[in-house]
Parts: C-alpha cells; structure tokens; sequence
C-alpha cells in the first residue's frame, strides 16, 4: 500500500474550516443520555457523533456496552441533529448490526488492531461498503501491526481510510494512561501524508485536566482531527469516568485551541525559515561528524579490550555516563528523557562496533 491522494477525499468532502472533530460518550448508556449529548453537540465544531456500543473491557465484570439496542439510539439522535454516527466494530457481526442500523462511520478499536484474524473480519464484512473506516492504533507500539490493518481495510476495497492515534499500553505508570509515541504516528504520518490522521486525547490522558494540552501537541504536529469523550454528566459516566468533558467545556476548548496552518506563502516566512534550516544543516553535519569520530575512539577502545581479553559491556561505565549527561544535559534544557534515548542509540553503536572489531 502507498500514499494516495484519495485518502483525503472523504475528509475535504466536508469542507470544513477546522478540524475534524468526533466527539460523544465513551458508552451509550441510556436513549435520553445520548439524545441529550448529541442535542448539546449539534451547531458546534462535531462533524461526527461517537458512542460505544460494545465496549471492550481489559477485565470482566466492568459496564461492557448496552449492546445493539443502542444502535436505535443513535439512529434517533442522528435524525434529532444531523450528526454522523460512529461505533467502534470488532467482529463481523458488529459490521452486520452497524450497517443494517446506517452508521455512518465505524472504528477498529486498539485491542482489535492488534489482531490480524480480527481485522481481517471486520475487513472482509465491510468489503464492497462506503463507510469511512478509522483505525486506531494497537495497544503495543508496532507501526507494522497499525500499517498491516490498514492494508487489510485497503485491500478489502475500503478507501474512506483514517487513523486515530489512541497511544500505547506501557507496564510502567506514566502520567499518561496509554504514552503517546508521538514518533510512531509522525512515522506513520510520514508515509502516508494524506491518510487523515486523527488524535484522541482521550485516551492518551486518561483524565480531563491533560485533553487540551495533548489536543494543541496534535495540531501543532498537523493532525487533520481530534476524538474527543464528552458526557453531560462525564463523573457518573459508566465507563471512562476520569477522562470525559461537557460539551460545554468542549466548546470552550474549541475556542481556545490554536490551529497552526502547513506553511505560510510570505515571502518572508521563507527567508527567515530558511536561513534557519541552513544552520540546522549546519549543525546536523557536526553531529554526524562528532558521533563518527566517537566511534573511532570506540574501536581503539574494542582493540584494546581484544588484546587484554576484557568484556565490552562495562555497566558501571556506561551508568556514570548516562548519569553525567543527564545533568550537563539538563543545564542546556535537554529532557532526561531525550538524553537516555540519545546515550541509549550511542550506546548500542558503540557496542556494535566493538562487537566488529573483536571479532573480526
Ligand atoms: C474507545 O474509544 O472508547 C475505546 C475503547 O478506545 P480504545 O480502543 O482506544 O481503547
Ligand atoms: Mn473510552
């Protein structure tokens, strides 16, 4: 599969002047809830109306989704506003009530895309429909499996493609609920530059107070639209309580997020960019340049632990290293987070190359 053009058609079609933007409950739960929230969301921003219907719970005995009666619901609040409906599917069978029911849009949830026996249902259920299929990325961070769906949906003959960037399960607390990766969507977004990419804040936060700043972080890296979980009543809501806002306070954060345009077509926005890029280069260059002639010393080093017989991995070395960096790196508004990934990749070259030269 490569980029095509035609990815975004379905997006332009609705000609909007902003992004896009999907906004409902986690759950439907109840015909007046998603009534009232559709109702409160019709004449904003929200082109399209989500609600889970099935809901896939990491373990059981959790709220697990009103099931296909709610699909009358949202058939309901899709005549009450005009709104376009959208559900997550992840079986055939989902696929069969969604389309009997004309939802409009429907969602591979990210404990779907990690199974390829699963997309490929849904892929083949969906052959031959116009639907506008979005997949959210798998739990676990592999480009790969997120790409793979989506050439499973590609060679169903399902063009109306989109993504939605959910972050990735980590065993670790961080202060996301599932860490954004933000590399593997750039990735992603790098090799397909006109699949519409969507971020859900949602989900990456888990909780309402991080939304907007994770919101402006995707439009700042260009995102075409954002999924975000809106509830009249977010802290009795059945399932994902901690992380739902009001339309109201989605409003709001419509008005106070910045959309930053592609580029700029004044003359001199391109002379000040470039002379920037140009040091950029500059510096780029000395890197490469620094990190090669690090790298020689490394083989004399690789040499020396030949002759004496000595290990290459040296841990007490590599942590006051590591723990060094993290401070002077600090001084000069370095994350520590950017200084271990840096030293890690150092590192690993440094041992392959070690490696070469004592075996060699
Ligand atoms: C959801 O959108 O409600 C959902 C279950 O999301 P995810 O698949 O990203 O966990
Ligand atoms: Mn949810």
């Amino acid at each position: 599969m490569e980029n095509k053009k035609e990815f975004r058609t379905w997006l332009d079609d609705f000609q909007l002047k902003h992004p896009l933007v999907i906004a409902g409950p986690c759950s439907a739960e109840t015909e007046e809830q998603v009534l009232q929230i559709a109702t409160e969301l019709k004449n904003s921003d929200v082109t399209i109306f989500r609600a889970g219907i099935w809901k896939p719970r990491t373990r059981p005995g959790g709220f697990e989704g009103v099931g296909a009666v709610g699909l009358k619901w949202l058939q309901k609040a899709k005549e009450a506003t005009g709104l376009l409906m959208a559900i997550e599917v992840a079986s055939a069978a989902h696929v069969k009530l969604a389309l009997e029911h004309d939802i409009d849009v429907l969602w591979i949830g990210a404990r779907t895309t990690v199974n390829p026996f699963a997309v490929q249902e849904i892929a083949d259920a969906l052959e031959g429909t116009d639907k506008i299929v979005l997949l959210k990325n798998p739990v676990n961070p592999d480009l790969s499996l997120w790409i793979g769906g989506l050439e499973r949906l590609y060679n169903a003959n399902i063009k109306k493609l989109g993504v939605i960037h959910r972050g990735f399960s980590t065993y670790e607390k961080t202060k996301f609920r599932n860490n954004p990766e933000w590399q593997i969507a750039i990735d992603l977004q790098n090799r397909f530059p006109d699949l519409p990419l969507i971020c859900d804040p949602s989900h990456i936060t888990g909780k309402r107070s991080m939304i907007q700043e994770v919101a402006q972080q995707a439009l700042d890296l260009n995102y075409d639209g954002l999924m975000i979980e809106t509830h009249c009543d977010p802290d009795h809501a059945w399932s994902d309580a901690a992380q739902q806002i009001t339309p109201t306070v989605l409003k709001q954060l419509f008005l106070d997020l910045k959309v930053r345009k592609t580029t700029d077509e004044a003359n001199d926005y391109n002379q000040r960019m470039h002379t920037l890029r140009m040091q950029i280069d500059g510096y780029d260059e000395k890197l490469l340049e620094i990190i090669g002639k690090r790298m020689q010393i490394v083989d004399q080093i690789g040499l020396l632990k030949k002759e004496k017989n000595v290990a290459i991995l040296q841990n007490q070395r590599w942590n006051a290293i590591l723990h060094k960096m993290t401070i002077e790196g600090k001084e000069m508004g370095l994350s520590p987070d950017f200084i271990m990934q840096l030293f890690k990749a150092i590192h690993q070259e440094s041992i392959s190359h070690q490696e070469k030269v004592m075996n060699n």
